[in-house]
């Protein structure tokens, strides 16, 4: 079955989606977040359609926020699941060896830079992107005896306390129980915002200049480092690709202080971003990598990648009942053989640039477009005032309520996005790389439709961009 049909109609009409929906509100905790944006109640899906029990269909372009390699249900990873299953084997096996677990971990060396795998150790962690940070930041404490960190502007790790101290939202979970030391913060170049008013290789490149002086500098009050952490394209943060000449800058530095370079590929992984992992476009080698979301083939599933010298922490340093998730190894192991094995990286790159093109099409019709970008098929759309003044460097005010506005429209149009961004104005797209070209026709056409409801139930906005289009 082609991986975008949905197989035929279960005991679906039995749901009352509002009656469910009303129980969530009333029993579910107040931290609850897609719920609230998104208030459908899904019941079966394949590939990149995601049906609500009221029988209305939705293009899905959150895909479990970014997990979703495949989109939901492919065939290759249900199959996988279903193998594990009949053939009897524990699905509980804490740390321990099995043939899947041993399966899992050969098909990922094998995806990985062949340098950086030829010496790597594998750590599997409990089974979120954030468990993995907290392992990774363990580890180089560890391994330097050093407690400082490195981070960047407008970075996200997750949502435990070191993950979250290593992030740049200075809000997320404060208070009692919230984040613990936090790490030197240093620019992440963001050419629509620029920090410092220039966009562009230039701003990179004094970006990564202020990084070396500060930990050339004796005085600049920066504690040892026991590593930097960087995402290669922030997602949280707004999707906002981090230049390959950056990034490279960031390991030369890193490399000339000893510094360890923690690459958090939670995101960005598994062919996402149009090379297998999106470090690989830069060519640089990390000490550490975190994974999570994609390769898990949809299920849990969470590990740190690191240097075999690295390797020095103590048994049971960073242990978690939940470490050997057999179907998710299982699901996740064919996921990464398929993605391999279809070219589906180079498939996202192409598709990725043609999606691209459009947006920027769009832009210079839809005001509240500020910005379009991405790599591969993580793609964001920075919403903006269309009618407030632009700065020195054409970027309006984010408009954090239009943003949320188009979401509405696109779901009312039958497209699932979510927002991130610094302001929570950035509309974000992370389809499955089997999306079909007809299917990101119809994401680009629901998008569009739904910006320009968004933006003229809002105010009266000039028709198109007056001179900054070509
Ligand atoms: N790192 C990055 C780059 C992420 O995008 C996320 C999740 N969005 C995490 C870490 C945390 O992963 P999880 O939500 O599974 O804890």
């Amino acid at each position: 079955m082609p991986p975008t049909v949905l197989p035929p109609a279960a005991a679906a009409s039995a749901v009352d989606p509002e009656a469910i929906l009303g129980r969530q509100a009333a029993r579910e905790s107040a931290a609850r977040t897609y719920a609230r944006s998104l208030p459908i109640v899904p019941v079966r899906a394949r590939g990149m359609t995601v049906e609500g029990a009221d029988g209305r269909r939705y293009l899905d372009c959150l895909s479990g926020a970014g997990s979703l390699a495949l989109g939901h249900n492919h065939p290759v990873a249900l199959q996988a699941i279903r193998e594990v299953l009949d053939s009897g084997a524990p699905l509980h096996v804490l740390d321990l060896a099995t043939p899947v677990k041993d399966e899992f971990t050969t098909e990922l060396f094998a995806s990985l830079p062949e340098e950086f795998a030829r010496d790597a150790r594998i750590q599997f962690c409990g089974p979120a992107g954030t468990d993995a940070v907290e392992a990774a930041l363990k580890l180089v404490r560890t391994a330097t005896g050093r407690s400082g960190l490195l981070a960047f502007t407008g970075a996200y790790h997750g949502m435990t306390a070191g993950a979250l101290a290593a992030g740049g939202d200075s809000t997320a979970g404060t208070g009692p129980g919230g984040s613990v030391g936090r790490p030197v913060r240093l620019p992440f170049p963001y050419d629509y915002r620029c920090p410092f008013g220039l966009g562009g290789p230039e701003a990179a490149r004094i970006a990564a200049c202020w990084t070396e002086s500060l930990l050339a500098d004796p005085k600049g009050g920066v504690e040892p480092a026991a590593g930097m952490i960087v995402e290669p394209v922030q997602g949280e943060g707004g999707v906002v690709p981090a230049p390959d000449a950056w990034l490279r800058e960031m390991r030369r530095i890193t490399a000339a202080h000893g510094i360890p370079l923690i690459v958090d590929e939670v995101q960005t992984g598994v062919g996402r971003t149009g090379a297998f992992w999106a470090v690989q476009h830069s060519g640089v080698l990390p000490d550490v990598m975190v994974l999570s979301k994609a390769i898990g083939g949809s299920l849990p599933l969470a590990a740190i990648v690191y240097r075999g010298e690295l390797d020095v922490w103590a048994p049971g340093a960073h242990a978690g009942t939940f470490r050997g998730n057999q179907l998710a190894m299982a699901a996740g192991a064919a996921t990464l053989r398929f993605v391999r094995a279809e070219r589906l990286a180079e498939r996202a790159a192409a598709l990725g640039e043609r999606m691209l093109a459009r947006l920027r099409a769009l832009h210079c019709l839809l005001p509240a477009m500020g910005d379009v970008r991405g790599r591969g098929l993580m793609l964001g759309v920075e919403i903006v005032d269309p009618q407030a003044d632009a700065d020195a460097l054409g970027a309006r005010p984010a408009a954090p309520e239009l943003a949320a506005a188009v979401r509405q429209e696109a779901l009312q149009r039958g497209l699932i996005v979510e927002l991130g961004g610094r302001h929570h104005s950035v509309v974000r797209l992370l389809p499955p790389l089997t999306m079909t070209d007809e299917q990101s026709e119809a994401v680009l056409e629901r998008l569009g439709e739904a910006v320009h409801a968004a933006s003229a139930a809002h105010r009266t906005v000039p028709a198109a961009r007056a001179g900054e289009c070509g």
